[in-house]
């Protein structure tokens, strides 16, 4: 099992949708319920992965914390990497923070995923890289020290990132 957690509207959906394009056998719709709750959303995509959607807006309530952790230490067992996905156009946000916090205190392996690399100009991506990949460099412990930027619209980072997910869930050919 893979996770990916980040914000509502980081691009989850449509990055899975990307990563898996290939693979017919997996369904990729990932429900979402409609309004906008405070409480955080898991959903399975298949049978390998899982998608958490974190609602922004200073996110801190303590029961869905618990919530959300017990539901990470069931699954930790065969959980094999957690991708913390930043909208490379806004960087690290206060619940992209969170996040970050919650795999370091819980020692989970992550890697932290670029999305949307597409909408921003050459310079500003590559401020944000330099900028996250510092933060990743001095600040986190259980981060892989590479990130990987993708775009779900134009492809670019998507087959590196497929071959990544096949190499840690044991599945290169
Ligand atoms: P989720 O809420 O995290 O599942 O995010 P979605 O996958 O639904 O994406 C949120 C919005 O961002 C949608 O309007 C997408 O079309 C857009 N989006 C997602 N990925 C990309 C990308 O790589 N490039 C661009 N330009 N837009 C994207």
């Amino acid at each position: 099992i893979v996770c990916f957690i980040g914000r509502s509207n980081v691009g989850k959906s449509s990055l899975i949708k990307a990563l898996f394009s290939l693979a017919p056998e997996v369904e990729v719709r990932v429900s979402k319920k409609p309004g906008h709750t405070k409480k955080m959303n898991f959903f399975k995509v298949g049978k390998h992965f899982t998608v958490v959607d974190m609602p922004g807006y200073g996110y801190r309530a303590p029961e869905d914390f618990v919530d959300m952790v017990e539901t990470y230490l069931k699954e930790r067992r065969n959980l094999k990497r957690t991708f913390l996905l930043v909208d490379s156009v806004v960087g690290i946000q206060k619940t992209d923070n969170i996040a970050i916090e919650m795999c370091e205190e819980f020692a989970l392996p992550y890697v932290i995923v670029l999305t949307k690399i597409d909408k921003s100009s050459k310079g500003h991506l590559l401020k944000q890289v330099l900028q996250i990949q510092k933060f990743v460099n001095t600040k986190t412990q259980g981060c892989f020290p590479q990130l990987f930027p993708v775009s779900a619209v134009t492809f670019s980072g998507i087959h590196l990132l497929r071959c990544f997910i096949a190499s840690v869930t044991g599945n290169l050919d």
